[in-house]
């Protein structure tokens, strides 16, 4: 990949970061409201502690979910930076850019991807 489509896509990735932890963020603070976020320092051991309110578990499903994309996302920035963003981690050839135009974040070609799922790896 050259270093004029790593800029784009890179651009595409700070844009979701962006999105990914507002989006979070937000789902944190109405879900557990300012109080407890203070209370406990910390979204998960909140959410151990268990609750019937189902409306709060979804949302911090949700919010967990986000992180994990968030983190996705962290990673591909960080193949941007040592340039190997876009080379699929199992077999090493390239992905295609459609298929990064779709998922910015992709670590697998969709080969790979759809094998390692047969083989429950992800
Ligand atoms: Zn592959």
């Amino acid at each position: 990949m050259n270093k004029r489509d790593a800029k784009k896509f890179g651009k595409l990735l700070l844009a979701e970061r962006d999105k990914l932890s507002n989006g979070i963020r937000r789902i944190e603070e109405s879900a557990l409201g300012e109080s407890v976020r203070e209370a406990t320092g910390d979204l998960y051991s909140y959410a151990e502690t268990g609750t019937d309110n189902f409306e709060r578990e979804t949302a911090l499903n949700i919010a967990t979910g986000e992180s994990e994309r968030l983190s996705e996302v962290a990673e591909a920035l960080k193949r941007i930076e040592n340039g190997t963003y876009g080379t699929c981690e199992e077999c090493e050839c390239p992905i295609p850019r459609q298929r990064l135009e779709v998922f910015p974040a992709a670590r697998y070609c969709i080969e790979c991807k759809s094998r390692l799922e047969k083989e429950g790896v992800l």
